[in-house]
């Protein structure tokens, strides 16, 4: 389903579900990058001070970190397209029509 490591295609290749389902979709998908990058982020520097205390490595938990911050969008950033698409079709279920060849029998 992936077009590139940050792109989905137009369409999912077994069942033809329109990915994206209406203009501006993918907000959604940069709020899910940016919960994962709080989560990651959160738990590198917390877990980290928590395994060194008392003598926390400081600048090697900030430049970690900013290096996590920096590759998770860039690396995660597809997945987290993915992540959007499933938590809608859970809430808002895909119509008949978002199915670019019909819906699937
Ligand atoms: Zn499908």
């Amino acid at each position: 389903m992936f077009a590139g490591i940050a792109e989905l295609k137009d369409a999912c290749p077994t069942c033809g579900f329109s990915f994206v389902r209406e203009e501006g979709y993918w907000v959604g998908a940069m709020t899910v990058i940016m919960a994962l990058i709080l989560i990651v982020f959160g738990t590198w520097f917390v877990g980290g001070m928590l395994l060194t205390w008392p003598d926390v490595p400081w600048t090697v938990l900030m430049i970690g970190g900013l290096v996590l911050n920096g590759l998770i969008p860039i690396l995660l950033y597809g997945w987290s397209k993915t992540i959007w698409v499933g938590l809608d079709l859970a809430f808002n279920p895909a119509r008949a029509e978002e199915f670019r060849d019909g819906p699937p029998r």
